[in-house]
């Protein structure tokens, strides 16, 4: 056999899904099983806020089709949870009791949507999974107004959803800056711009205090003294990593489950963690972070994969996000912390640069320009500063792989 005989995976998300392929993939033999809590078979979540809520599509794009699990060997044990781990028998309990043995163990459980309390009695949504998209969809059909609790991307695009489906959108953040924990303040300033213009209502720096059901719809209490009443309202407040499992385990989390480069928890060899739930430890002195992002996912999965195969490291490739809205797609690359310097390239381009290095780069509906940056931060090429700045030249001229020495911020 190549690889561990018997290899379980928690979790049938984005990130389940995809270490289960990218084993096979790279020629791992054993037996693969997918535990997941969700009745669907693995899926990419992005389109739930947006395709789906706009009636683009139907449902989420799926990792594979029904057939490749079968012919790829996977087995798929959906609508089922795993209740516990069992360190010392090497195995995992499902609710029914029974056990399921494992060589390897894989942990991509994601996360739950947080919500506040008293807020889903009164007939709140959340919105993770393809069911609550489903359900958040027939409800918008027949709701005029809508309330957005949370200014982080989740909750932006759904307002932008409803509001190109015609509803009248109030959004409260509790920050200033929008999406401020994902994206610079650029790419921040040019989604709240899109909102402004498209008639969302935003209230940030401001907090809901209360929900309760009242006449007409739900009524939100701000902690500056406004009431809000409208027909649906969706929390946008990120998520709880589903990280009980492994911290009941005597793994070591820290909110997320805490793993190596590889993707291999800090306390047992044998069980990895990727996705949402992974909080990668301090690398270069940066403190222990995760990372939501579909790429990330993807990534995790890829690495740990080949870390279980033994097989040599995936290349570099710099975190990147994106998010569409309104039409506009807004997509951000590597580092863009605030002690970088900023260079300008155009209305539609940010470039961060640690020294002559490009460690960074957000672009408004320029997927070339994102393109050439990602590539360029991955391999630490220098920039020209110079001609970068203009946004006529293309932008994969303006690199250089022989940089000099350089003092940088981040180095
Ligand atoms: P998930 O995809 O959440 O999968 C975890 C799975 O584990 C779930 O199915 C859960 O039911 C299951 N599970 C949990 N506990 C158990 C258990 N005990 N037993 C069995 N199963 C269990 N990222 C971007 O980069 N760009 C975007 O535009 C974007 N849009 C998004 C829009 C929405 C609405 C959402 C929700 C996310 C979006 N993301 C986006 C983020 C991205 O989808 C996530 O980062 C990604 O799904 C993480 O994958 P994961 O496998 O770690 O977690």
């Amino acid at each position: 056999t190549v690889g561990p005989q018997s290899i379980v995976v928690v979790g049938g998300g984005h990130a389940g899904g995809a270490i289960a392929l990218s084993l096979r993939e790279n020629g791992a033999t054993g037996d693969i099983v997918i535990v997941g809590e969700e009745p669907v078979a693995p899926y990419e979540r992005p389109a739930l806020s947006k395709e789906m809520l706009l009636a683009q599509v139907d449902a989420p794009v799926p990792l594979a089709s029904p057939e490749r699990w079968p012919e790829r060997g996977i087995a798929l044990r959906l609508a089922t949870k795993v209740a516990a781990i069992d360190r010392t028998h090497r195995c995992v309990l499902l609710e029914d009791d029974s056990a399921l043995p494992y060589d390897v163990l894989i942990l991509a459980t994601g996360g739950t949507a947080r919500s506040i309390s008293g807020s889903l009695e009164a007939g709140a949504f959340t919105l993770r999974t393809v069911a609550d998209a489903e359900s958040l969809r027939s409800r918008a059909r027949i709701s005029r107004s809508a309330l957005i609790l949370g200014g982080g991307l989740i909750g932006l695009e759904v307002a932008a959803s409803l509001r190109q489906a015609g509803l009248e959108v109030d959004l409260v953040g509790a920050d200033r800056q929008v999406a401020a924990r994902s994206f610079p303040r650029v790419a921040s300033d040019w989604i709240a711009d899109a909102h402004v213009k498209a008639g969302v209502r935003l209230h940030l720096g401001s907090r809901v205090t209360a929900l309760r059901r009242a006449e007409g719809g739900i009524e939100a209490q701000l902690a500056n003294g406004q009431h809000l009443v409208s027909d649906l309202v969706i929390l946008g407040l990120g998520i709880e990593p589903n990280s009980r499992l492994a911290a009941d385990a005597g793994l070591p989390c820290n909110g997320g489950i805490l793993v190596d480069e590889d993707y291999r928890t800090l306390g047992d060899r044998r069980i990895f963690a990727i996705g949402d739930i992974a909080e990668r430890s301090a690398i270069d002195g940066v403190r222990p972070s995760r990372d939501e992002s579909w790429s990330h996912a993807r990534r995790s999965a890829a690495i740990a994969a080949r870390a279980i195969l033994a097989l040599p490291p995936e290349p570099e490739e710099a975190p990147w996000f994106w998010t569409s809205q309104f039409g506009h797609m807004i997509q951000v690359a590597g580092t863009t912390d605030t002690r970088l310097t900023a260079v300008r390239r155009g209305p539609g381009v940010m470039l961060y640069l640690d020294g002559n290095r490009l460690a960074g780069i957000a672009c408004l509906d320029t997927p070339r320009d994102f393109l050439a940056g990602r590539r360029a931060i991955a391999s630490g090429q220098g920039v020209d500063v110079a001609r970068a700045a203009d946004p006529a030249t293309d932008l994969r001229k303006c690199f250089f792989t022989h940089m000099a020495p350089h003092a940088g911020v981040m180095s």
